[in-house]
């Protein structure tokens, strides 16, 4: 493993973090997160030198952070820093940032948090978190020792992160980037602002959800001709790693293959190390990836449930990889996926939900979760015209 500066907060990161949005789930409910095989690959991923765990409320519908609390016994709690993030989008008073803190300190059954963040900040939860006075709570958890440092996640726009960062001496932001996403959210820009003022910055969604993964045959093509041997995660991953800027670039694991695959990245990684040969193979494979991507879902899950059943990241999988498809993998994960959630008339009944677009009703409601901003009903609409009934 790999370690760099964590900002101004004198302390080593390791260049890999276990981010615990994507535990492992049950074989008959992919709902549902496995306990046991999820505190196996986190144990593993700190002995292969993680140091740098991340959850939130949200992640797994509550479930990752009691999951984090067991796995972190047997003496794992000490040997990283833990991370957790406060449900801005619940709270609606000032009381709720204790309610919540102290939740979250009881399920993962620790006494501090290296560093609590307000999750998911946009405009509007930047101003719900100035209005409810949250930053001066989380001063005052620092000061019982509750918290080590402060910081926030990050889903809306470069200016909004600029104003974000000017407000307030924060010691951590998370933001969404990899070589896909230079251009939107806080963009290459903004990763730099705020490195220049000395704020410890973590990636998020370094392989966009999966997609980077698993490239349609024109990015294989593009990697093959560079004559570079490096798997498609690789690629993702050293293009984060060679920045100066990032601290941490978090990973959802879900089985052990991803953990060995990323720590065995990470024992090669560091600063500057990509020829220029393979920065331009990067910029050839974003622009492959940006021509094909219809719906820029990351499969965060923060828009379910739908209360009409619609799977909406289900969907907008089928449709973005009907769209890369051209090899066997994407027709494979596309009419898989169109089987499991068109079936048939009679199942489109939302006491029967099966996820099928069909049971959309434009109410709208998972509109403002999306931390893409994705317009969720028009896109599902586009699923709907491309796969008919
Ligand atoms: S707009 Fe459609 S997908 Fe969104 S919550 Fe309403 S029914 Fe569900
Ligand atoms: S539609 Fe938005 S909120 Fe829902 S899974 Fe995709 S990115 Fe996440």
């Amino acid at each position: 493993m790999k370690y760099r500066p964590m900002g101004s907060l004198g302390w080593d990161v390791s260049a890999l973090g276990f981010g615990c949005m994507r535990f492992p789930t049950k074989r008959f409910n992919r709902l549902a997160a496995d306990g046991a095989e999820a505190t196996r690959i986190v144990r593993s991923g700190i002995d292969q030198g993680i140091n740098y765990v991340d959850t939130a409320w949200f992640y797994h519908m509550g479930e990752s952070e009691r999951i984090l609390g067991e796995a972190l016994k047997d003496g794992y709690r000490e040997r990283v820093k833990l991370v957790t993030k406060m449900p801005t989008p619940l709270a609606r008073k000032e009381e709720d940032f204790d309610k919540y803190l102290h939740a979250q300190l009881e399920r993962l059954q620790t006494d501090y948090l290296d560093v609590y963040m307000m999750h998911t900040l946009d405009r509007a939860g930047f101003d719900k978190i100035k209005r409810l006075k949250f930053i001066e709570k989380a001063e005052k958890a620092r000061d019982a020792g509750l918290i080590r440092h402060i910081g926030f996640s990050f889903h809306d726009t470069l200016p909004v992160f600029k104003e974000i960062i000017d407000y307030y001496d924060w010691d951590v932001a998370q933001i969404q980037y990899n070589y896909m996403d230079t251009c939107i959210q806080a963009t290459t820009e903004g990763l730099e602002y705020a490195h220049a003022k000395d704020v410890a910055v973590v990636v998020m969604e370094p392989l966009k959800g999966g997609r980077l993964a698993n490239p349609p045959a024109e990015a294989l093509e593009v990697m093959r001709a560079s004559g570079v041997e490096r798997t498609p995660v690789d690629w993702a991953l050293q293009f984060l790693w060679n920045r100066p800027e990032v601290a941490v670039v978090l990973s959802g694991m879900g089985s052990q293959r991803m953990v060995d695959e990323n720590c065995a990245s990470a024992d090669h990684s560091g600063v500057g190390i990509l020829t220029e040969v393979e920065q331009e193979t990067i910029e050839r494979l974003a622009e492959v990836y940006r021509a094909k991507i219809v719906v820029p879902c990351t499969a965060c899950r923060y828009c379910m449930p739908c209360p009409y059943g619609v799977d909406i990241p289900g969907n907008f999988a089928a449709l973005n990889n009907m769209q890369l498809g051209n090899n066997w993998y994407f027709r494979y994960k596309t009419k898989r996926g169109v089987r499991k959630l068109a079936q048939t008339s009679a199942q489109l009944d939302s006491s029967k939900t099966n996820g099928s677009v069909h049971l959309c009703t434009q109410c709208r409601r998972c509109v403002e979760k999306c931390p893409q901003h994705i317009d969720i009903p028009v896109e599902l609409e586009k699923v709907k015209s491309e796969f008919g009934r």
